[in-house]
């Protein structure tokens, strides 16, 4: 028996859900007594996933597998799942996890959730806290498959360090070619994509015009942040669709999301609202994104952002 854990990897390097999926897996897979087995496709450096307690990283190396597709990679992962015995398979609730999670659990005749945010409240009956309509509202799921599919919503657990002494075996599977595939490209105009970043600065309609984004970059760099925007941002031009955050955009789930000129709409809000500490700058007090956030200056934008600059400078 063993929990299956699936990494995820961008140019060879773990992706930093990775580590957190792997730190999951590894309280899973204490709570059934069991072992934690990593899958990692085309990865280079495997030992780290040992810091965070994978005792077996499958390591498979195929340029076949360079571009993502989904339907092979769910093959793959079936017979990882198979050949270690896996109960559990943990797969990261981001686009491409999302894609194949399911597939994964066609393959194994799994039973599925997805967007789960907690560790088993019960491992018999199997039992997980996972959130819904745009987390509005949480649902505890039963899982009462032999085989169990789980897709981690980002930033629900943390990354966690268990050092244990692992060991990373070559894993060849059947690669079967499928047409499904899916490319990821990841375009940001700073260098922290807005999946993986800590932090995001995203801006709104409230900054008037693309010419003052200028300050939002500034802040995001001395930050290291990602930069975002609204809805109707992207929709005037002023930034790139790649940058529109919210319920029809991509999702956030960062540490610290940084609302400059946002009034705080539902559909803005359904999608960041995974994000742990949420600051508005706004210069209506009365702006719906103020009950939402947890810290927020009622200000002028152009005044507020030139200081906050100033004084990060300092340190
Ligand atoms: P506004 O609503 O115009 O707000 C601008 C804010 O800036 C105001 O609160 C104002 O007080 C403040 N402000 C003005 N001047 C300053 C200043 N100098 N300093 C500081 N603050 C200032 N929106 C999204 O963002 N993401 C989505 O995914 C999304 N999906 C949608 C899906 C559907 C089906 C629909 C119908 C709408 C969707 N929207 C989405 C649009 C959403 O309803 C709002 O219209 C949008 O979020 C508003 O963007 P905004 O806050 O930038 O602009």
């Amino acid at each position: 028996m063993s929990v299956l854990v699936l990494a995820e990897t961008s140019e060879g390097k773990f992706k930093k859900s990775t580590f957190e999926v792997t730190s999951y897996g590894k309280k899973v897979a204490e709570q059934l007594d069991t072992n934690l087995v990593v899958l990692a496709i085309n990865a280079t450096e495997n030992e780290t996933l040992y810091k965070y307690g994978a005792e077996k990283v499958l390591n498979v190396s195929d340029e076949a597998l360079a571009t993502f597709n989904a339907k092979t990679v769910a093959n793959i992962v079936k017979q990882a799942a198979e050949k270690e015995k896996s109960t559990v398979v943990i797969i990261d609730s981001n686009a491409n996890g999302l894609y194949l999670a399911p597939l994964v659990a066609v393959n194994l005749n799994a039973g599925f959730a997805s967007n789960v945010i907690s560790l088993p409240s019960s491992t018999s009956p199997f039992v997980v806290k996972r959130k819904a309509f745009s987390s509005k509202a949480f649902n505890n799921c039963e899982i009462s498959t032999e085989v169990k599919v789980i897709a981690l919503a980002k930033n629900s657990y943390g990354v966690f360090e268990n050092e244990v002494s692992g060991t990373t075996e070559s894993f060849s599977p059947e690669i079967a070619s499928s047409n499904l595939t899916s490319e990821s490209i990841e375009q940001t105009t700073g260098t922290v994509t807005i999946a993986d970043a800590d932090i995001v600065v995203s801006g709104g309609r409230g900054l008037k015009g693309p010419e003052n984004w200028g300050m939002v970059e500034e802040l995001a760099a001395i930050l290291g942040a990602a930069t975002a925007c609204s809805k109707p941002v992207s929709d005037l031009g002023w930034r790139p669709h790649s940058e529109h955050v919210g319920q029809t955009g991509k999702p956030v789930a960062a540490n610290l999301y940084i609302a400059i000129g946002i009034s705080g709409a539902i559909q803005h809000l359904a999608g960041i609202n995974s994000s742990k500490v949420k600051v508005v700058i706004n210069t209506d007090a009365e702006a719906p994104f103020f009950k939402a956030a947890d810290y927020g200056i009622v200000g002028d934008a152009f005044e507020v952002i030139p200081t906050l600059i100033e004084k990060l400078k300092e340190f």
